[in-house]
């Protein structure tokens, strides 16, 4: 099936709209009784939602899912052409990510995963483009010139950072890390930058932008030492569980278990194209109402949808002002993320930074197509003014600024336009996660909020993702139990 989402270009094509994906669901809804009252409507199928109402359903529960989208995956979702799979989203997980790790061992999928660099032939460099000009060098030198950058960016402690945030999955933060929210990356820059040489200051900019797809000033830098610490306070862990696991068969090769399970329970009701436009606690029950009128009714709600358009839905009561001063700030991350199958063979162990001159600044050869071409995954931020869709041609100008490369193909999806995301994956500025973060996990009566965006440990990824859908599950679970068994 094709999904409206994501594009591609190809010369003999151009640039089309909709790419095609596993993650499609035909036919569209499965509700049978227009005037079923659930336990429980979760809004929105990313991976946060898909959690929830699998978990609810497996625990008993009536469920409704509601998502705007023809397909399942939200932010994390692949599309397969001509036998390849293209991450349009989130990609990477590891077995450093616990409740991501769990749900991959669930389905039995550990032997589908594969490394996506691969050094073991081709041109076997790394190009790094500054200011100051352009060379290749070793992956040996680039890991040393990163880590060396890297280290020293973190080592606010002198134990690279180890002691200010000991316990990464922890939701009380240390009044002691706290104080690095009020700090952007651009001042961390400038608290070292006498000690960091001229291609480390490019490298550490190059791979902490990666992270926010934003700007040094806009950067909280508590996220990123957040991230660091996940991350085993090391660039080695940075790049095992950042960037280097992913799945054979794409990621909705993986979402789809989900749905199958939670549909498997005979308690799933579904509706797809719905996008949700009010959502009505009457203390009784909560009421959804979808944009094209149809109303939907359940004891209890749980909004899966993210952070920067929690504001866009009109929730009665209102959201509380912690909820929408964090979604009016809005993260940062304008990721556009750009996938080139090219016919240079030698390109696959080639990666590259080119920082601060060019709308796309990391690169890396992320896989070979069936037809034996090379499949290049290129980052920039929108606010590079990279609009892929409106120019495409300096788009693959963007591309061959990293290095020269014989385009066939070119497939993304434009996450700062995307109206039922308005970002990719979180990324804070200064300040919003000390200030919000209890207020965006609260619930609000009948209505409980999950989401990647404000788990307490991957925040930001799929596996905050899964956190949060069954954090979510269990409450709404619970309070069902309570409200029903109270006379025992
Ligand atoms: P979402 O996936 O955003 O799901 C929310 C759902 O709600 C969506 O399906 C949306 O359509 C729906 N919705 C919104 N509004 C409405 C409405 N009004 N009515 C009905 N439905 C609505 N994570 C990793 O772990 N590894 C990676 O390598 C990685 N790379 C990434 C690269 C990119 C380009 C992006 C964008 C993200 C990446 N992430 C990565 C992050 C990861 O994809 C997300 O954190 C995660 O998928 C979020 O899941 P979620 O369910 O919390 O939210």
């Amino acid at each position: 099936m094709t999904s409206r989402d994501g594009y591609q270009w190809t010369e003999s094509s151009g640039l089309v709209k909709g790419v095609p994906s596993i993650g499609v669901i035909q036919p569209p809804t499965n509700i049978k009784d227009e005037q079923a009252i659930y336990d429980v409507i979760v809004v929105g199928a990313g991976y946060c939602g898909l959690t929830a109402a699998r978990d609810a359903a497996l625990s008993g529960l009536k469920v409704l899912l509601l998502e705007a989208r023809d397909r399942i995956g939200g932010r994390s979702w692949s599309s397969n052409i001509e036998g390849y799979p293209f991450e349009l989203g989130g990609t990477w997980v590891s077995w450093g990510q616990p409740h991501v790790w769990r749900e991959i061992s669930r389905y039995d999928m550990r032997n589908e995963l594969e490394i996506s660099h691969d050094y073991s032939r081709g041109v076997n460099h790394f190009s790094l483009n500054s200011a100051s000009g352009s060379r290749n060098m070793s992956h040996e030198d680039e890991d040393r010139l990163m880590e060396s950058a890297l280290n020293k960016f973190a080592n606010v402690d002198g134990q690279h950072g180890r002691t200010v945030m000991p316990f990464p999955h922890s939701e009380s933060y240390s009044p002691e890390a706290a104080k690095y929210d009020k700090m952007s990356v651009a001042d961390r820059m400038e608290q070292i930058k006498d000690d960091l040489s001229p291609d480390e200051h490019t490298v550490l900019l190059g791979f902490v932008l990666l992270c926010s797809c934003s700007t040094p000033e806009k950067t909280s830098f508590y996220e990123y030492l957040h991230w660091w610490a996940l991350c085993n306070y090391s660039y080695e862990y940075c790049i095992e569980y950042l960037i280097k696991y992913k799945f054979k068969g794409g990621q909705s090769s993986f979402a789809i278990n989900f749905f199958k399970e939670a549909c498997a329970t005979g308690r799933l009701s579904y509706a797809f194209n719905t996008p949700v436009a009010t959502i009505k606690d009457n203390g009784s029950d909560v009421q959804v109402t979808a944009r094209d009128g149809k109303i939907y009714k359940a004891a209890r709600l749980i909004s899966a949808i993210p952070m920067n358009i929690l504001k866009d839905v009109a929730f009665s009561p209102a959201l509380i002002p912690g909820k929408l001063d964090a979604s009016n700030r809005e993260h940062v991350n304008k990721c556009v993320k750009i996938h080139a199958e090219v016919r240079d063979r030698d390109l696959r162990s080639w990666s590259g930074i080119t920082y601060p001159n060019n709308s796309l600044m990391y690169a890396i050869g992320d896989g070979t197509t069936p037809s034996g071409n090379t499949h290049i995954v290129a980052f920039g931020g929108s606010h590079n003014n990279i609009q892929p869709e409106k120019d495409i041609n300096k788009t693959m100008q963007a591309l061959q600024t990293l290095t020269p490369m014989d385009i066939e193909r070119v497939v993304f999806h434009n996450w700062a336009d995307d109206e039922f995301a308005k970002g990719a994956w979180f990324f804070s500025p200064p300040g919003l996660v000390t200030e919000h973060l209890e207020d965006l996990r609260a619930p609000q009566g009948n209505m409980y909020f999950a989401n990647s965006d404000w788990a307490v440990g991957w925040r930001s990824f799929i596996d905050g993702a899964i956190e949060e859908g069954t954090r979510a599950a269990l409450a709404v679970k619970r309070d069902i139990d309570r409200t029903r068994f109270a006379h025992l």
